[in-house]
């Protein structure tokens, strides 16, 4: 890759292929595949992942709200896509754009048969979401009868899969409460498919769902941040590659003397003579305001550079004191090494939360490594 001459998010296909078939080698061979790319497929680019994913197989896509959804169907993709989280105010762009609702509820079950049948839908695809343990969303396991009563009574919609969601599938510390999960939604699979008169794929495991309980298969997983390179644990990462560098740039360095101070608020008096250097990436980009006052860094050729005083909106600054380094010279925020996982476990957070905070104005930029 060239080096970077502003901030860019590296998006490499190659990585994610890897991912995608390593995950893929967990499963039997009529195992489908549903990928989950909500949030810009964790803070990168949902287009060329969904693109590249069809192109490797992928069955099914999962966003959380519609909108994200509408991005896939407006570049042509027309791969299943299920919408985990959608609200009633949704239902005519779920409709119109072919998109697959979660049904968690009564009122989303009732207000969604209303819709369908306003608008003359037949067997229209929704999923059922079972609450197992995690309880966010989802339908109890009591509430099957009634459930099945009112798509009898209709021909709007077809239960396309029912589904539930591992709440510690990676911690296996709590493995009794994940087998608890997958027996719990064992036993509402059966009841549900003798109510229905037609068998519905079921699908319960995430990315650590997929690696750890393999009796939680079913007819199908869903991964997401397996696919984007991490496989929340140690051992298991070194199987991923992350598929994500944030990268940027010095714009600016400074020679700041003893007793001055850096940025807002004056974060930092310095102690000694520090080069302190500027970088174009703030809060606003996702660079959140706790790694200031040191909690956070960056690698500047090969060396780490601490984050000094406030993280401001567009801007950092970070000590380059003990580093050969010049402006212009490009910086590393997190990759393939230095990962989003370390960085993120210094603040007590996952990398989860770090991809997906990645502001859409940076640049991304699809490359094959
Ligand atoms: C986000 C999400 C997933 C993906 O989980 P990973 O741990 O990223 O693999 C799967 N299922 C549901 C319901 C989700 O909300």
């Amino acid at each position: 890759m060239p080096k970077a001459t502003e901030t860019i998010l590296e998006i490499d296909l190659n990585a994610l292929s890897n991912n995608y078939k390593y995950l893929t080698s967990k499963l039997k061979n009529n195992t489908k595949f549903m990928a989950v790319v909500k949030a810009y497929a964790y803070g990168s680019d949902s287009v060329a992942i969904a693109k590249e994913l069809v192109n490797l197989g992928a069955d099914y896509f999962a966003v959380a709200y519609p909108i994200e959804g509408v991005i896939l169907r407006d570049a042509a993709i027309q791969t299943p896509i299920l919408v985990l989280h959608p609200l009633p105010v949704n239902f005519d762009v779920i409709v119109n754009r072919c998109l697959e609702p979660s049904i968690y509820s009564f009122k989303i079950l009732d207000e969604f048969i209303a819709y369908a049948e306003k608008t003359n839908q037949n067997n229209y695809p929704i999923h059922l979401k079972f609450n197992t343990g995690l309880n966010r969303l989802g339908f109890t396991e009591d509430e099957i009868s009634l459930i099945s009563k009112k798509l009898a009574a209709t021909k709007s919609v077809k239960v396309k899969s029912a589904f539930s969601h591992l709440g510690a599938s990676e911690d296996l510390s709590e493995k009794e409460f994940s087998l608890k999960q997958i027996n719990t939604f064992k036993r509402i699979s059966e009841k549900l498919t003798a109510e229905l008169v037609y068998k519905p794929l079921l699908h319960c495991a995430n990315t650590s769902g997929i690696i750890n309980y393999p009796e939680a298969h079913f007819d199908m997983v869903r991964s997401g941040i397996g696919l984007y390179g991490f496989g929340n644990d140690k051992v298991e990462n070194k199987n991923f590659k992350p598929i994500a560098t944030l990268k940027t740039v010095i714009s600016q360095i400074h020679t700041v003397k003893k007793g001055e101070s850096i940025g807002y608020n004056r974060g930092i008096i310095v102690e000694k003579t520090t080069q302190s250097a500027t970088l174009p990436l703030g809060h606003a980009d996702g660079i959140p305001r706790s790694y200031g006052k040191g909690k956070g860094w960056v690698v500047i050729n090969n060396k780490k550079a601490p984050i000094h005083g406030n993280v401001c909106m567009d801007m950092i600054m970070v000590d380059v004191t003990d580093i050969e380094c010049k402006e212009g010279d490009e910086v590393i925020v997190f990759g393939s090494t230095n990962t989003a996982e370390e960085l993120s476990a210094a603040i007590n957070s996952i990398p989860y939360e770090l991809l997906t905070a990645i502001s859409q104005r940076i640049k991304r930029v699809i490359c094959r490594k």
